[in-house]
């Protein structure tokens, strides 16, 4: 501390400016603390430069592409066929662009932030390094994030393969794509490039799609994609990957061979921790991230850590829950703190088309420990759905068996991740599913499927014991 100017000593220091780094530098400053906010890439972080906000714009598109084959199905004939959708992904570096302008060192700067533009390293427990300058915090939050994590499969380091980085960088649709990882993230990029023009293939280690999900709704999304004609390589991974004259050659453990223009891996995540030269610190880390108490704090009681670099899951949502929590304990004074709150169940959504939104246990998790019922109302029962002719999903609620409190959820439909909403609510709240039968739902809509399976509890589970006894 001696030899750093006190212009280079902070009472907080906040290591990446993403999701949860941008909720704690912010909120702290607003509260009028003087705050460094350090980033060494694009401000904004995974989420708006190479995560939810590109992949979504170009879902989007994907999405107008799919209406548009579609119209004949909702009777309207003559829509131009689709030739080329290159500009769908100069739109998707439009939106990235605009968005990051909300969160750039200018408009930070605005808001009274400090921000300094490098990669921060530790050199002691309150001295960090950011190119020539030392800086002294009192406090540090490491929100460093994740990467893409590249599995050791032969040759593909000597190709050029994409990653979440590089992939809307493309100029081009290419004429086919083949996604390693049948994820969130994968099935969401294949698809979409499949709408837009590229022939598609994933290929997936595990024996299903969305593997942490329902089997049913791993069944729907493997069904649409075999519809919209994308290739599955299940149950097998990649042997070896070469790359000669435009065209990705890749060979899978079970013998099959693809020829591909352009290669996305997409395999999982791994936490931002190796950069940072943690042990100068002495804060603890593993490959699977940086482990925290119950209110975000490292080993070193000074050293908080959210978002993603703790490990999974690794959700926007969850970085900023996480964010808000830590930000609380640091502007609050001492010796007050607010824990993350870890009981609440974590929702999450593949932006797939269907939807796959899920929260809680799954039937198979939920019955290892609980008297359960299940409650499922397809979409083909839903007018709204009908009318839209989008009736290929379902809602499917577990409950305890007999007072109906919600242990899960899995919605596939159309709008699945807005529907959501509700039920994570009922599970925050402590609303039991038979209650949300009582709550008067607008018609049509989509909502109308939660309240009938709602009912399903009075049908299927109470009525049946005295149906049952009468014919006793
Ligand atoms: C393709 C894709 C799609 C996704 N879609 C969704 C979605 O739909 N919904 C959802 O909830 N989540 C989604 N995610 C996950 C989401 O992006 C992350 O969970 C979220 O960004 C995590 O926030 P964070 O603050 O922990 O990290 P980040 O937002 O990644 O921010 C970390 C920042 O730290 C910086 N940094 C790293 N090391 C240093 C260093 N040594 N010095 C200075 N700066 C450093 C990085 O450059 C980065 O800007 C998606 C991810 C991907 C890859």
């Amino acid at each position: 501390m001696k030899d750093i100017a006190s212009s280079d000593s902070y009472p907080l220091v906040v290591i990446g400016a993403g999701a949860g780094g941008l909720v704690i530098a912010i909120g702290a400053t607003k509260a009028g603390k003087k705050v460094l906010l350090i980033e060494k890439g694009p401000y904004g972080g995974d989420c708006t430069n190479f995560g939810c906000i590109p992949s979504k714009s170009l879902i989007a598109s994907a999405h107008s592409a799919f209406t548009m084959k579609k119209g004949k199905e909702l009777g309207i004939d003559s829509l131009p066929l689709i030739t080329q959708a290159n500009e769908a992904l100069s739109r998707v570096r439009a939106i990235v662009a605009e968005i990051r302008g909300h969160e750039d060192p200018e408009a930070l700067n605005k808001l009274g932030l400090e921000t300094l533009t490098g990669p921060a390293k530790f050199e002691g427990p309150h001295t960090l390094r950011v190119n020539e300058r030392l800086i002294y915090a009192k406090q540090i939050v490491i929100a460093t994030g994740s990467s893409a994590f590249i599995p050791k499969i032969t040759g593909l380091d000597k190709t050029p393969f994409l990653t979440n980085e590089t992939i809307f960088d493309l100029k081009k649709i290419p004429e086919s794509l083949t996604v390693i990882g049948g994820g969130p993230i994968g099935c969401e990029l294949a698809q979409a490039f499949l709408r837009l023009g590229s022939k598609t293939s994933i290929i997936h280690s595990h024996a299903e799609l969305l593997n942490k999900e329902e089997p049913s709704a791993q069944n729907k999304i493997a069904e649409q994609f075999k519809c919209e004609g994308m290739n599955l390589y299940l149950g097998t991974a990649v042997k070896e990957v070469s790359y000669a004259q435009d065209l990705f050659q890749i060979l899978l453990e079970n013998g099959q061979k693809i020829e591909s223009h352009a290669l996305l891996v997409c395999v999982g995540r791994k936490p931002n921790v190796s950069s940072l030269n943690l042990e100068a610190a002495g804060v603890n880390y593993s490959d699977k991230g940086i482990p925290v108490d119950a209110y975000g704090r490292t080993n070193l009681s000074h050293i908080w850590a959210v978002g993603d670099v703790i490990g999974s899951p690794f959700f926007t949502h969850w970085a900023e829950n996480q964010a808000r929590s830590v930000l609380t304990s640091l502007i609050l004074p001492f010796p007050f703190k607010k824990k993350i709150d870890k009981n609440q169940s974590i929702p999450r959504v593949t932006f797939t088309d269907p939807e796959v939104a899920s929260i809680g246990l799954t039937e198979k998790e939920a019955s290892l420990n609980y008297n359960i019922a299940t409650y499922t109302v397809p979409f083909s029962q839903v007018d709204r759905a009908i009318t839209t002719g989008r009736t290929e999903g379902f809602v499917k609620i577990v409950t305890k068996k007999w007072s109906s409190k919600i242990l899960g959820c899995t919605i596939v439909g159309e709008r699945a991740g807005e529907m959501l909403g509700e039920v994570s609510l009922a599970m925050y709240a402590g609303i039991p599913l038979r209650k949300l039968s009582g709550l008067i739902h607008p018609y049509p809509t989509y909502n109308l499927a939660i309240r009938k399976a709602a009912d399903l509890w009075l049908t299927q589970t109470i009525l049946s014991i005295f149906k049952r006894k009468k014919i006793e």
